[in-house]
């Protein structure tokens, strides 16, 4: 009986005071209060919840898998709205469809990223742009950005053919490169400020096999000189990623020491077909040994990313990704690691571990919000774009610790930004202002005018994308 009664008491509770929902993102320390979490079971109930919620004008945040560093999927606190806040999720729209004819598969916005890429797999197919990790969900990913390396590769985004989006008031549009090319360029990178995306069409290949190489190389202190043989390799190999120099806390001097090696991969194609093996080496997130030298073959998205079980390291930490023109990448990188050391007197804080330097390469782009975006490039420029990120990890899950890394990073954007023409990852920490962020996207005004079209009461918008995108029109209906 006693078994019974209380789901009942349960749902009459639920009925009663609704049922708040806490959001956090991979890493627990950005956070929300919403008043649910909503998960429509397809499109149509999508659309009628965006139809009943915009005569509310409730909050709506439309989430992927919270894998990011920032507040792009912050919901509008309860405690700070008389309007209902949602979380949204379209987990359940998990619809497929291949095409060989023009080689695209569509699919629904519940589709993860590595099961996407087993589906594709088992019909001899991949997708070789993405990026170190799969645990994404796909249109949460592609919204950001999200990109691996090569100059000759562009970022996920790059890939999108099509979508199917709602607006606020429950509208479908269909967007395809045939019919509103232009406008495509706008919903490719959209950071969830566009409406619910419910269905994407991506460009995919026969699947092919490539030779990972990883080597072990020499660090020094001499940063001018380390960068300048990292930008050569950049030369020999044009889908590279360097992970280094590799720095330990030293708690004693509270100084970072730097490790004496630390290595490169890049990619290649091969006519191998042999035993497939990168996925028994997933050293590059953190688990086992990654400084030697080794080489193996794979499935191109296997060999480029991690699946989930690849993904080791799970400790607070704090990063910047930049990308700024292929050009400034030795100047920068060696002003980048000095600027960091002028830093480190002032990082107090217990629980330092490792601070990590990654290097990658990115082919620029046309979508309105790319950090790749070539509008402001000049003629002189190669069109390719160096990413230069750094991580501070620690030993222990420690807050004192996160935010002073984490406001120490935030240094770097206003020192560089203007020397470089330096974007940021928008799901990594982007402290930019709305001033610098139209100078380094030339398509913002385009962005925010389909935004008010797609969304004119807010109802997509968060405190962040006020801030960076400049949405003046919506900071004072996010805390009616
Ligand atoms: C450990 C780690 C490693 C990473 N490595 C890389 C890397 O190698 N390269 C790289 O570029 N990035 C990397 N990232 C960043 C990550 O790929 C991006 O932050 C990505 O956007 C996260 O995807 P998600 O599904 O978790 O999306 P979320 O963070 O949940 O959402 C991202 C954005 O997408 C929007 N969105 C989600 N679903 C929809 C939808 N259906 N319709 C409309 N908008 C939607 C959200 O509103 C939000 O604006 C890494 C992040 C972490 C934590």
């Amino acid at each position: 009986m006693v078994g019974l009664k209380l789901p009942l008491l349960l749902v009459l509770l639920h009925a009663v005071f609704g049922s708040a929902y806490r959001w956090f993102n991979w890493q627990f320390e950005v956070t929300c209060e919403s008043d649910a979490y909503i998960a429509p079971e397809d499109e149509s109930a999508a659309a009628s919840f965006l139809r009943d919620q915009y005569a509310r004008g409730s909050l709506i945040k439309v989430v992927g898998n919270g894998h990011g560093f920032g507040n792009l999927t912050t919901c509008v606190d309860t405690a700070r709205t008389k309007k209902p806040s949602y979380i949204v999720s379209l987990t359940n729209l998990k619809h497929l469809d291949i095409n060989r004819e023009d080689m695209t598969v569509t699919f629904g916005a519940g589709w993860d990223v590595y099961d996407l890429i087993q589906e594709l797999k088992a019909n001899g197919l991949s997708f070789n742009n993405l990026g170190v990790e799969q645990v994404q969900n796909f249109i949460g990913a592609v919204s950001t950005g999200t990109h691996g390396t090569g100059s000759l590769v562009g970022n996920m985004a790059t890939q999108v053919v099509g979508l199917r989006v709602l607006d606020s008031q429950g509208s479908l549009r269909v967007i395809d490169q045939t019919t509103n090319a232009e406008e495509l360029k706008a919903f490719r990178i959209s950071l969830g400020a566009l409406g619910l995306i419910t269905e994407m069409t991506i460009k995919v290949h026969p699947t092919y096999l490539v030779k990972k190489t990883t080597r072990v190389l020499n660090a020094t202190t001499d940063y001018a000189q380390m960068y300048k043989e990292i930008a050569q390799l950049y030369k020999e190999h044009d889908r590279m990623t360097v992970w280094g120099p590799h720095f330990d806390w030293d708690s004693k001097a509270q100084d970072w020491a730097i490790e004496p090696t630390y290595f490169a991969s890049w990619w290649e194609p091969t006519n191998y077909t042999g035993v497939r093996n990168c996925t028994l080496n997933y050293c590059a997130n953190g688990c086992g040994d990654c400084k030697k030298n080794y080489i193996c073959y794979d499935e191109v998205s296997d060999a480029v990313s991690c699946g989930p079980e690849g993904v080791c390291t799970h400790q607070f930490y704090a990063e910047i990704e930049h990308f700024f023109p292929a050009e400034y990448l030795l100047e920068a990188a060696t002003n980048y690691t000095l600027f960091q050391q002028s830093q480190t007197p002032r990082m107090k804080a217990p629980y330092n571990e490792q601070m990590v330097f990654q290097f990658r390469m990115l082919k620029g782009d046309d979508a309105y919000l790319s950090p790749v975006n070539t509008y402001n490039l000049g003629p002189e420029s190669s069109g390719v774009f160096a990413v230069l990120e750094i991580d501070w990890m620690q030993e222990y899950n420690n807050f004192t610790t996160l935010w002073q890394n984490q406001e120490l990073a935030e240094e770097f954007l206003p020192r560089f930004g203007e020397a470089y023409n330096v974007r940021s990852h928008w799901n990594k920490m982007s402290p930019a202002n709305s001033t610098y962020i139209l100078e380094k996207f030339p398509k913002l005004p385009e962005f925010l005018a389909i935004q008010e079209r797609q969304d004119p009461k807010c109802q997509f918008v968060n405190d962040f994308l006020v801030q960076q995108l400049g949405i003046t029109r919506c900071s004072d209906y996010l805390s009616m």
